[in-house]
């Protein structure tokens, strides 16, 4: 990369020989140095050369209201000098986290009333793997400990999150999964699908969760956890069958359901929850993201009444992070869900821009290089082969990092899974800047094509 900024250099010389960046390869960045993101306004970002560059992730999907809403830093400032800290342990509490915990339940499914918070998404499953066993062991079943999860599914990098995901690249490094998690298949037909129609590959994949109950033994589940619709694994929307078919197997087992709702939650599919867009009747539902719209980290867990009356019984539980319901994140959660509510952001996401982001995502579906377009809400994911009609991949050529570097030279953030490319904007996206996103996405599938070709 030419630079026209000296001090992106100093930056990147920073970078290399200070910072350990998350999900990075140490030794490639430091050769390479890391672009640096210096603004943001609305969907847009500006890099240190003066790029201006659509957001199409919404960072890392949680910045829902788009960036520079000035109403979320007054807020934090204002309780910065109001009371900046304050900790929720031993019986005592502050107005903003009681205030959020309500609005959250306000917004939430019926009768998921009650909010543990957290620091992150991670950290909101930690605390629902120790939660659930706390439950059954409040209920005298002590044995029913273990949480089902499904492979390639996202659940966090902390030592409980990683093991309850189910990226093999990550069990790889730290000896995870811990004891008590087990994976079954996920509902990625274009992936796994093979000669199965997407239905019948919903329920097939949807049966193993009821294989492994019964594998595991009834007695010895606490738990299914799953996202309502993959994010990191690559944007994989369930085959029509599937949640109705895991809803009649959730229904004839004592188990309890996690929703993490990390990024469906918030309005990422046009519903509140994304247990909402598929009327899932979780337990319990595990939020971040979207939640702050990423300006400041918070996280929690939201848990059904019927599960609180059980803990309520259980003496004391012994988990809490310093920063549960930090104030200032607080203060800041609730001036988001403010201006989602206010601005009706939910509603024209579901009314007007999922449907017409999907609509011109689906166009891309004539491109050469282009195996399928998916999405739901403002939500999307294009998988790019060699073939269409087989699925077949290029194998081992990394289609994927090379349309994700044209997207970056050319103003543009999709993120590559594999080949799989994902967008998730922010909720606030405009039909202009739609048109924008998908005129971007096609020019750099046909440099894509070309880079392949040549
Ligand atoms: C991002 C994510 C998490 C982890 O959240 P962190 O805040 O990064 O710890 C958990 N679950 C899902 C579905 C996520 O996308």
């Amino acid at each position: 990369m030419t630079s026209n900024n000296p001090q992106t250099r100093e930056w990147q010389a920073l970078s290399s020989d200070h910072h350990l960046a998350p999900f990075s390869d140490f030794k490639q960045l430091k050769e390479k140095g890391p672009r640096i993101i210096t603004s943001a306004k609305g969907v847009y970002l500006w890099d240190s050369e003066g790029n201006k560059i659509l957001d199409g992730m919404a960072g890392l999907w949680c910045v829902a209201i788009g960036y520079g809403r000035d109403e979320l830093a007054d807020a934090a400032s204002k309780q910065m000098r109001e009371l900046p800290y304050y900790n929720l342990f031993f019986q005592t509490a502050h107005p903003p986290v009681l205030e959020l915990a309500k609005v959250i339940a306000d917004v939430a499914p019926e009768g998921m009333n009650h909010v543990f918070f957290t620091g992150s998404g991670s950290e909101g499953n930690d605390t629902m793997l120790r939660m659930v066993r706390h439950y059954w062991a409040i209920k005298g079943q002590p044995k029913k400990k273990v949480i089902i999860s499904r492979k390639n599914g996202y659940h966090g990098s902390t030592v409980a999150g990683a093991s309850l995901g189910g990226m093999t690249y990550m069990h790889e490094q730290g000896d995870l999964p811990i004891p008590g998690i087990v994976h079954i298949a996920q509902p990625y037909w274009f992936g796994e699908g093979g000669d199965m129609t997407p239905n019948e590959f919903g329920i097939w994949a949807a049966n193993q969760l009821e294989e492994k109950i019964l594998e595991v033994g009834v007695d010895n589940v606490g738990a299914f956890i799953a996202e309502p619709i993959q994010g990191a694994g690559g944007v994989i929307i369930p085959p029509d069958s599937y949640w109705p078919r895991i809803k009649e197997i959730l229904a004839k087992y004592d188990i309890l359901f996690v929703a993490d709702e990390v990024i469906c939650g918030f309005g990422r599919t046009g519903e509140w929850f994304g247990t909402d867009f598929y009327d899932l009747k979780p337990h319990m539902m595990t939020i971040a993201k979207g939640l702050t719209s990423g300006y400041i980290p918070m996280g929690g867990l939201i848990v059904h009444d019927d599960v609180v009356e059980v803990l309520n019984e259980g003496g004391d539980f012994n988990h809490g992070f310093t920063y549960s319901g930090h104030p200032v994140a607080a203060a800041v959660a609730l001036e988001n869900i403010r201006i989602l509510r206010d601005e009706k952001i939910v509603e024209r996401v579901r009314t007007e821009t999922a449907p017409y982001l999907q609509k011109r995502l689906r166009e891309l579906s004539d491109h050469p290089l282009v195996g399928e377009v998916r999405g739901v809400g403002l939500l999307g994911a294009i998988e790019l082969v060699q073939d269409k009609a087989t699925r077949k991949r290029y194998e081992g050529r990394g289609v994927g990092m090379i349309c994700r570097t044209f997207c970056f030279e050319n103003g543009l953030i999709m993120r590559a899974v594999g080949d799989t490319m994902i967008i998730a904007p922010p909720l606030v996206i405009t039909p202009a800047e739609i048109d924008e996103l998908v005129t971007k996405a096609r020019k750099c599938l046909d440099l894509t094509l070309s880079a392949l070709q040549g």
